[in-house]
């Protein structure tokens, strides 16, 4: 039987205000597997106003940081328990392979809300020495406020992970939320909510409204009562939500795509270089905002590693995850397997060398062969846009120089890998590539810790650590005159 999914508003499921529902479809077989609510502005108006009413006098407004850090932890501990069920549902919903999830993704959350526990209890403000007022003394300092209501709308790549990030940190500040999950991964967000109910967090703080990006999205940025929108997406949907929010002066968090450079020296470790790009190119089916899918190899090197590259590309198994020996899934939904196929046949026009895979056409599901250009150069669109697929292009450059200026010469920032083994020109091409990531023969860990996030196209705002928590809290000013 078909799964039947419901918002959660104040702590109930519930049906959307007209009855609507869209289908959800397993991109393996192309067969609807679940259908969810289909959410109105109705809808986003209900989640609003119960995560208001917990943050103006609820019982959430009254808990201490540490409060909120135990409530964390208590639900970073039922994530952990339903580790296989979660990996299950964000696997499921994207053809993908439910050991990457429950390999990555889920530690990765929990390690968030661990870390977001902590946080909690850190929204200290500021003694301030000031001049003083008319001449008498003063004492200034700061307090750490909820932004308040936050809109959370999430993509369909790494549902539960990127969510949790949002989550956590919100959370560790005082606010309350209401999660718009990408139309094709909405379980997981419900489940997490489910948890946080389970874990002790007040009916009202954790919200999910499931439902499209142009209807349920578009509310939540337009409703006057929710202070920030925290969107992971594309640049498209994340220049229309930049555009409502500065009608009201709302905050906006914006994590959007990338078209990341890995830069490969003459000198780099052979081995590593290419495991790392082969992992940065097709790890999730090349459907992570950070895939490493410009690879710039300097000229003596290029042959030789274009052709491992290649071979590596074409020793991946396609097919369903399920069956024995296979490592790639599908592309996550039809629109998707198009926009592949559509770049694919692009960069054939285009004149690069196509030295694995090639345009698919599958009989049944969503599959795309890992496919390696190389002789390419960086004006050609495969180069340029972000495929968001199992596709990289190969361009090679001879100075340390122009290797800097072609990973520069992007409208995207968000990261960039050096493999080197010269520890002067690491620290010279990490400081000169305009990125918010730089990892150096290695992949930049999605730590809890570290700051992520772009420049450019990329995005504007940074999620993870202490900063990331911050981010969801305003500094209010207090001045007491200290003379009668
Ligand atoms: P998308 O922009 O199509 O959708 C993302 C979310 O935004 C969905 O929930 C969607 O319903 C909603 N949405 C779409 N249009 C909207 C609008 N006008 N107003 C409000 N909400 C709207 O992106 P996607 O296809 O789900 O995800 C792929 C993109 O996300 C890629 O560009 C990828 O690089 C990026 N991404 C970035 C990061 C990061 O950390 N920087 C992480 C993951 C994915």
């Amino acid at each position: 039987m078909s799964l039947h999914l419901q918002h959660f508003i104040a702590g109930e499921a519930t049906e959307a205000s007209d009855g609507q529902r869209m289908n959800l479809v397993n991109p393996i077989n192309e067969e609807i597997y679940a259908s969810a609510a289909q959410g109105t502005a109705a809808d986003v108006a209900r989640a609003v106003a119960a995560a208001k009413a917990q943050l103006e006098g609820g019982a959430w407004s009254k808990l201490s940081g540490l409060q909120r850090g135990q409530l964390l932890h208590k639900l970073a501990a039922l994530v952990e328990r339903d580790t296989d069920l979660l990996a299950d549902m964000d696997a499921r919903a994207i053809g993908r392979s439910p050991m990457e999830p429950r390999m990555m993704d889920v530690p990765n959350a929990i390690s968030h809300l661990r870390a977001a526990a902590g946080w909690a209890n850190q929204m200290e403000g500021r003694t301030i020495p000031t001049a003083g007022y008319m001449g008498k003394p003063t004492l200034s300092y700061t307090v750490r406020e909820p932004i308040g209501v936050v809109g959370a709308i999430l993509p369909w790549n790494a549902p539960l992970m990127i969510t949790s990030w949002k989550v956590a940190a919100l959370l560790a500040a005082g606010c309350t939320v209401v999660i718009k999950p990408a139309e094709e991964t909405p379980q997981s967000a419900l489940h997490l909510a489910r948890l946080a109910q389970e874990a002790g967090f007040p009916d009202g703080v954790i919200n999910v409204v499931t439902g499209y990006g142009n209807s349920v999205g578009r509310a939540l940025c337009e409703h006057p009562d929710v202070a920030k929108i925290s969107f992971t997406g594309s640049p498209e949907a994340g220049r229309a939500i930049q555009r409502i929010a500065g009608e009201q002066f709302k905050r906006v968090t914006l994590e959007l795509g990338g078209k990341s450079p890995q830069i490969v020296f003459d000198d780099a470790p052979f081995e590593d270089a290419l495991f790392g790009c082969t992992l940065g190119l097709f790890v999730n089916q090349g459907q992570v905002c950070a895939a490493g899918s410009r690879i710039l190899v300097q000229r003596s090197l290029a042959q030789r590693f274009a052709k491992a590259l290649a071979e590596a590309a074409a020793g991946i198994t396609v097919g369903d995850p399920s069956q024995p020996g296979v490592r790639m899934g599908p592309v996550a939904k039809k629109a998707q397997f198009e926009r592949v196929n559509r770049y694919i046949q692009q960069g054939l026009d285009e004149g690069a060398t196509l030295l694995a895979g090639g345009v698919s056409r599958p009989d049944k599901g969503w599959f795309v062969q890992p496919t390696i250009f190389a002789d390419a150069n960086n004006g050609m669109s495969i180069a340029r846009e972000e495929i968001f697929g199992p596709v990289g292009t190969i361009i090679s450059f001879d100075t340390e120089e122009e290797a800097i200026a072609l990973a520069n010469d992007s409208k995207y920032g968000l990261a960039a890998t050096v493999w080197t083994t010269n520890l002067a020109r690491a620290h010279r091409v990490a400081a000169g590539v305009k990125v918010g990531a730089v990892g150096v023969n290695c992949w930049s860990p999605l730590d809890a810790n570290l700051p992520w996030g772009g420049i450019k196209d990329s995005g504007m705002g940074r999620e993870g650590g202490l900063a990331g928590a911050l981010a969801y809290t305003e500094e209010k000013t207090v001045t007491v005159l200290l003379a009668s």
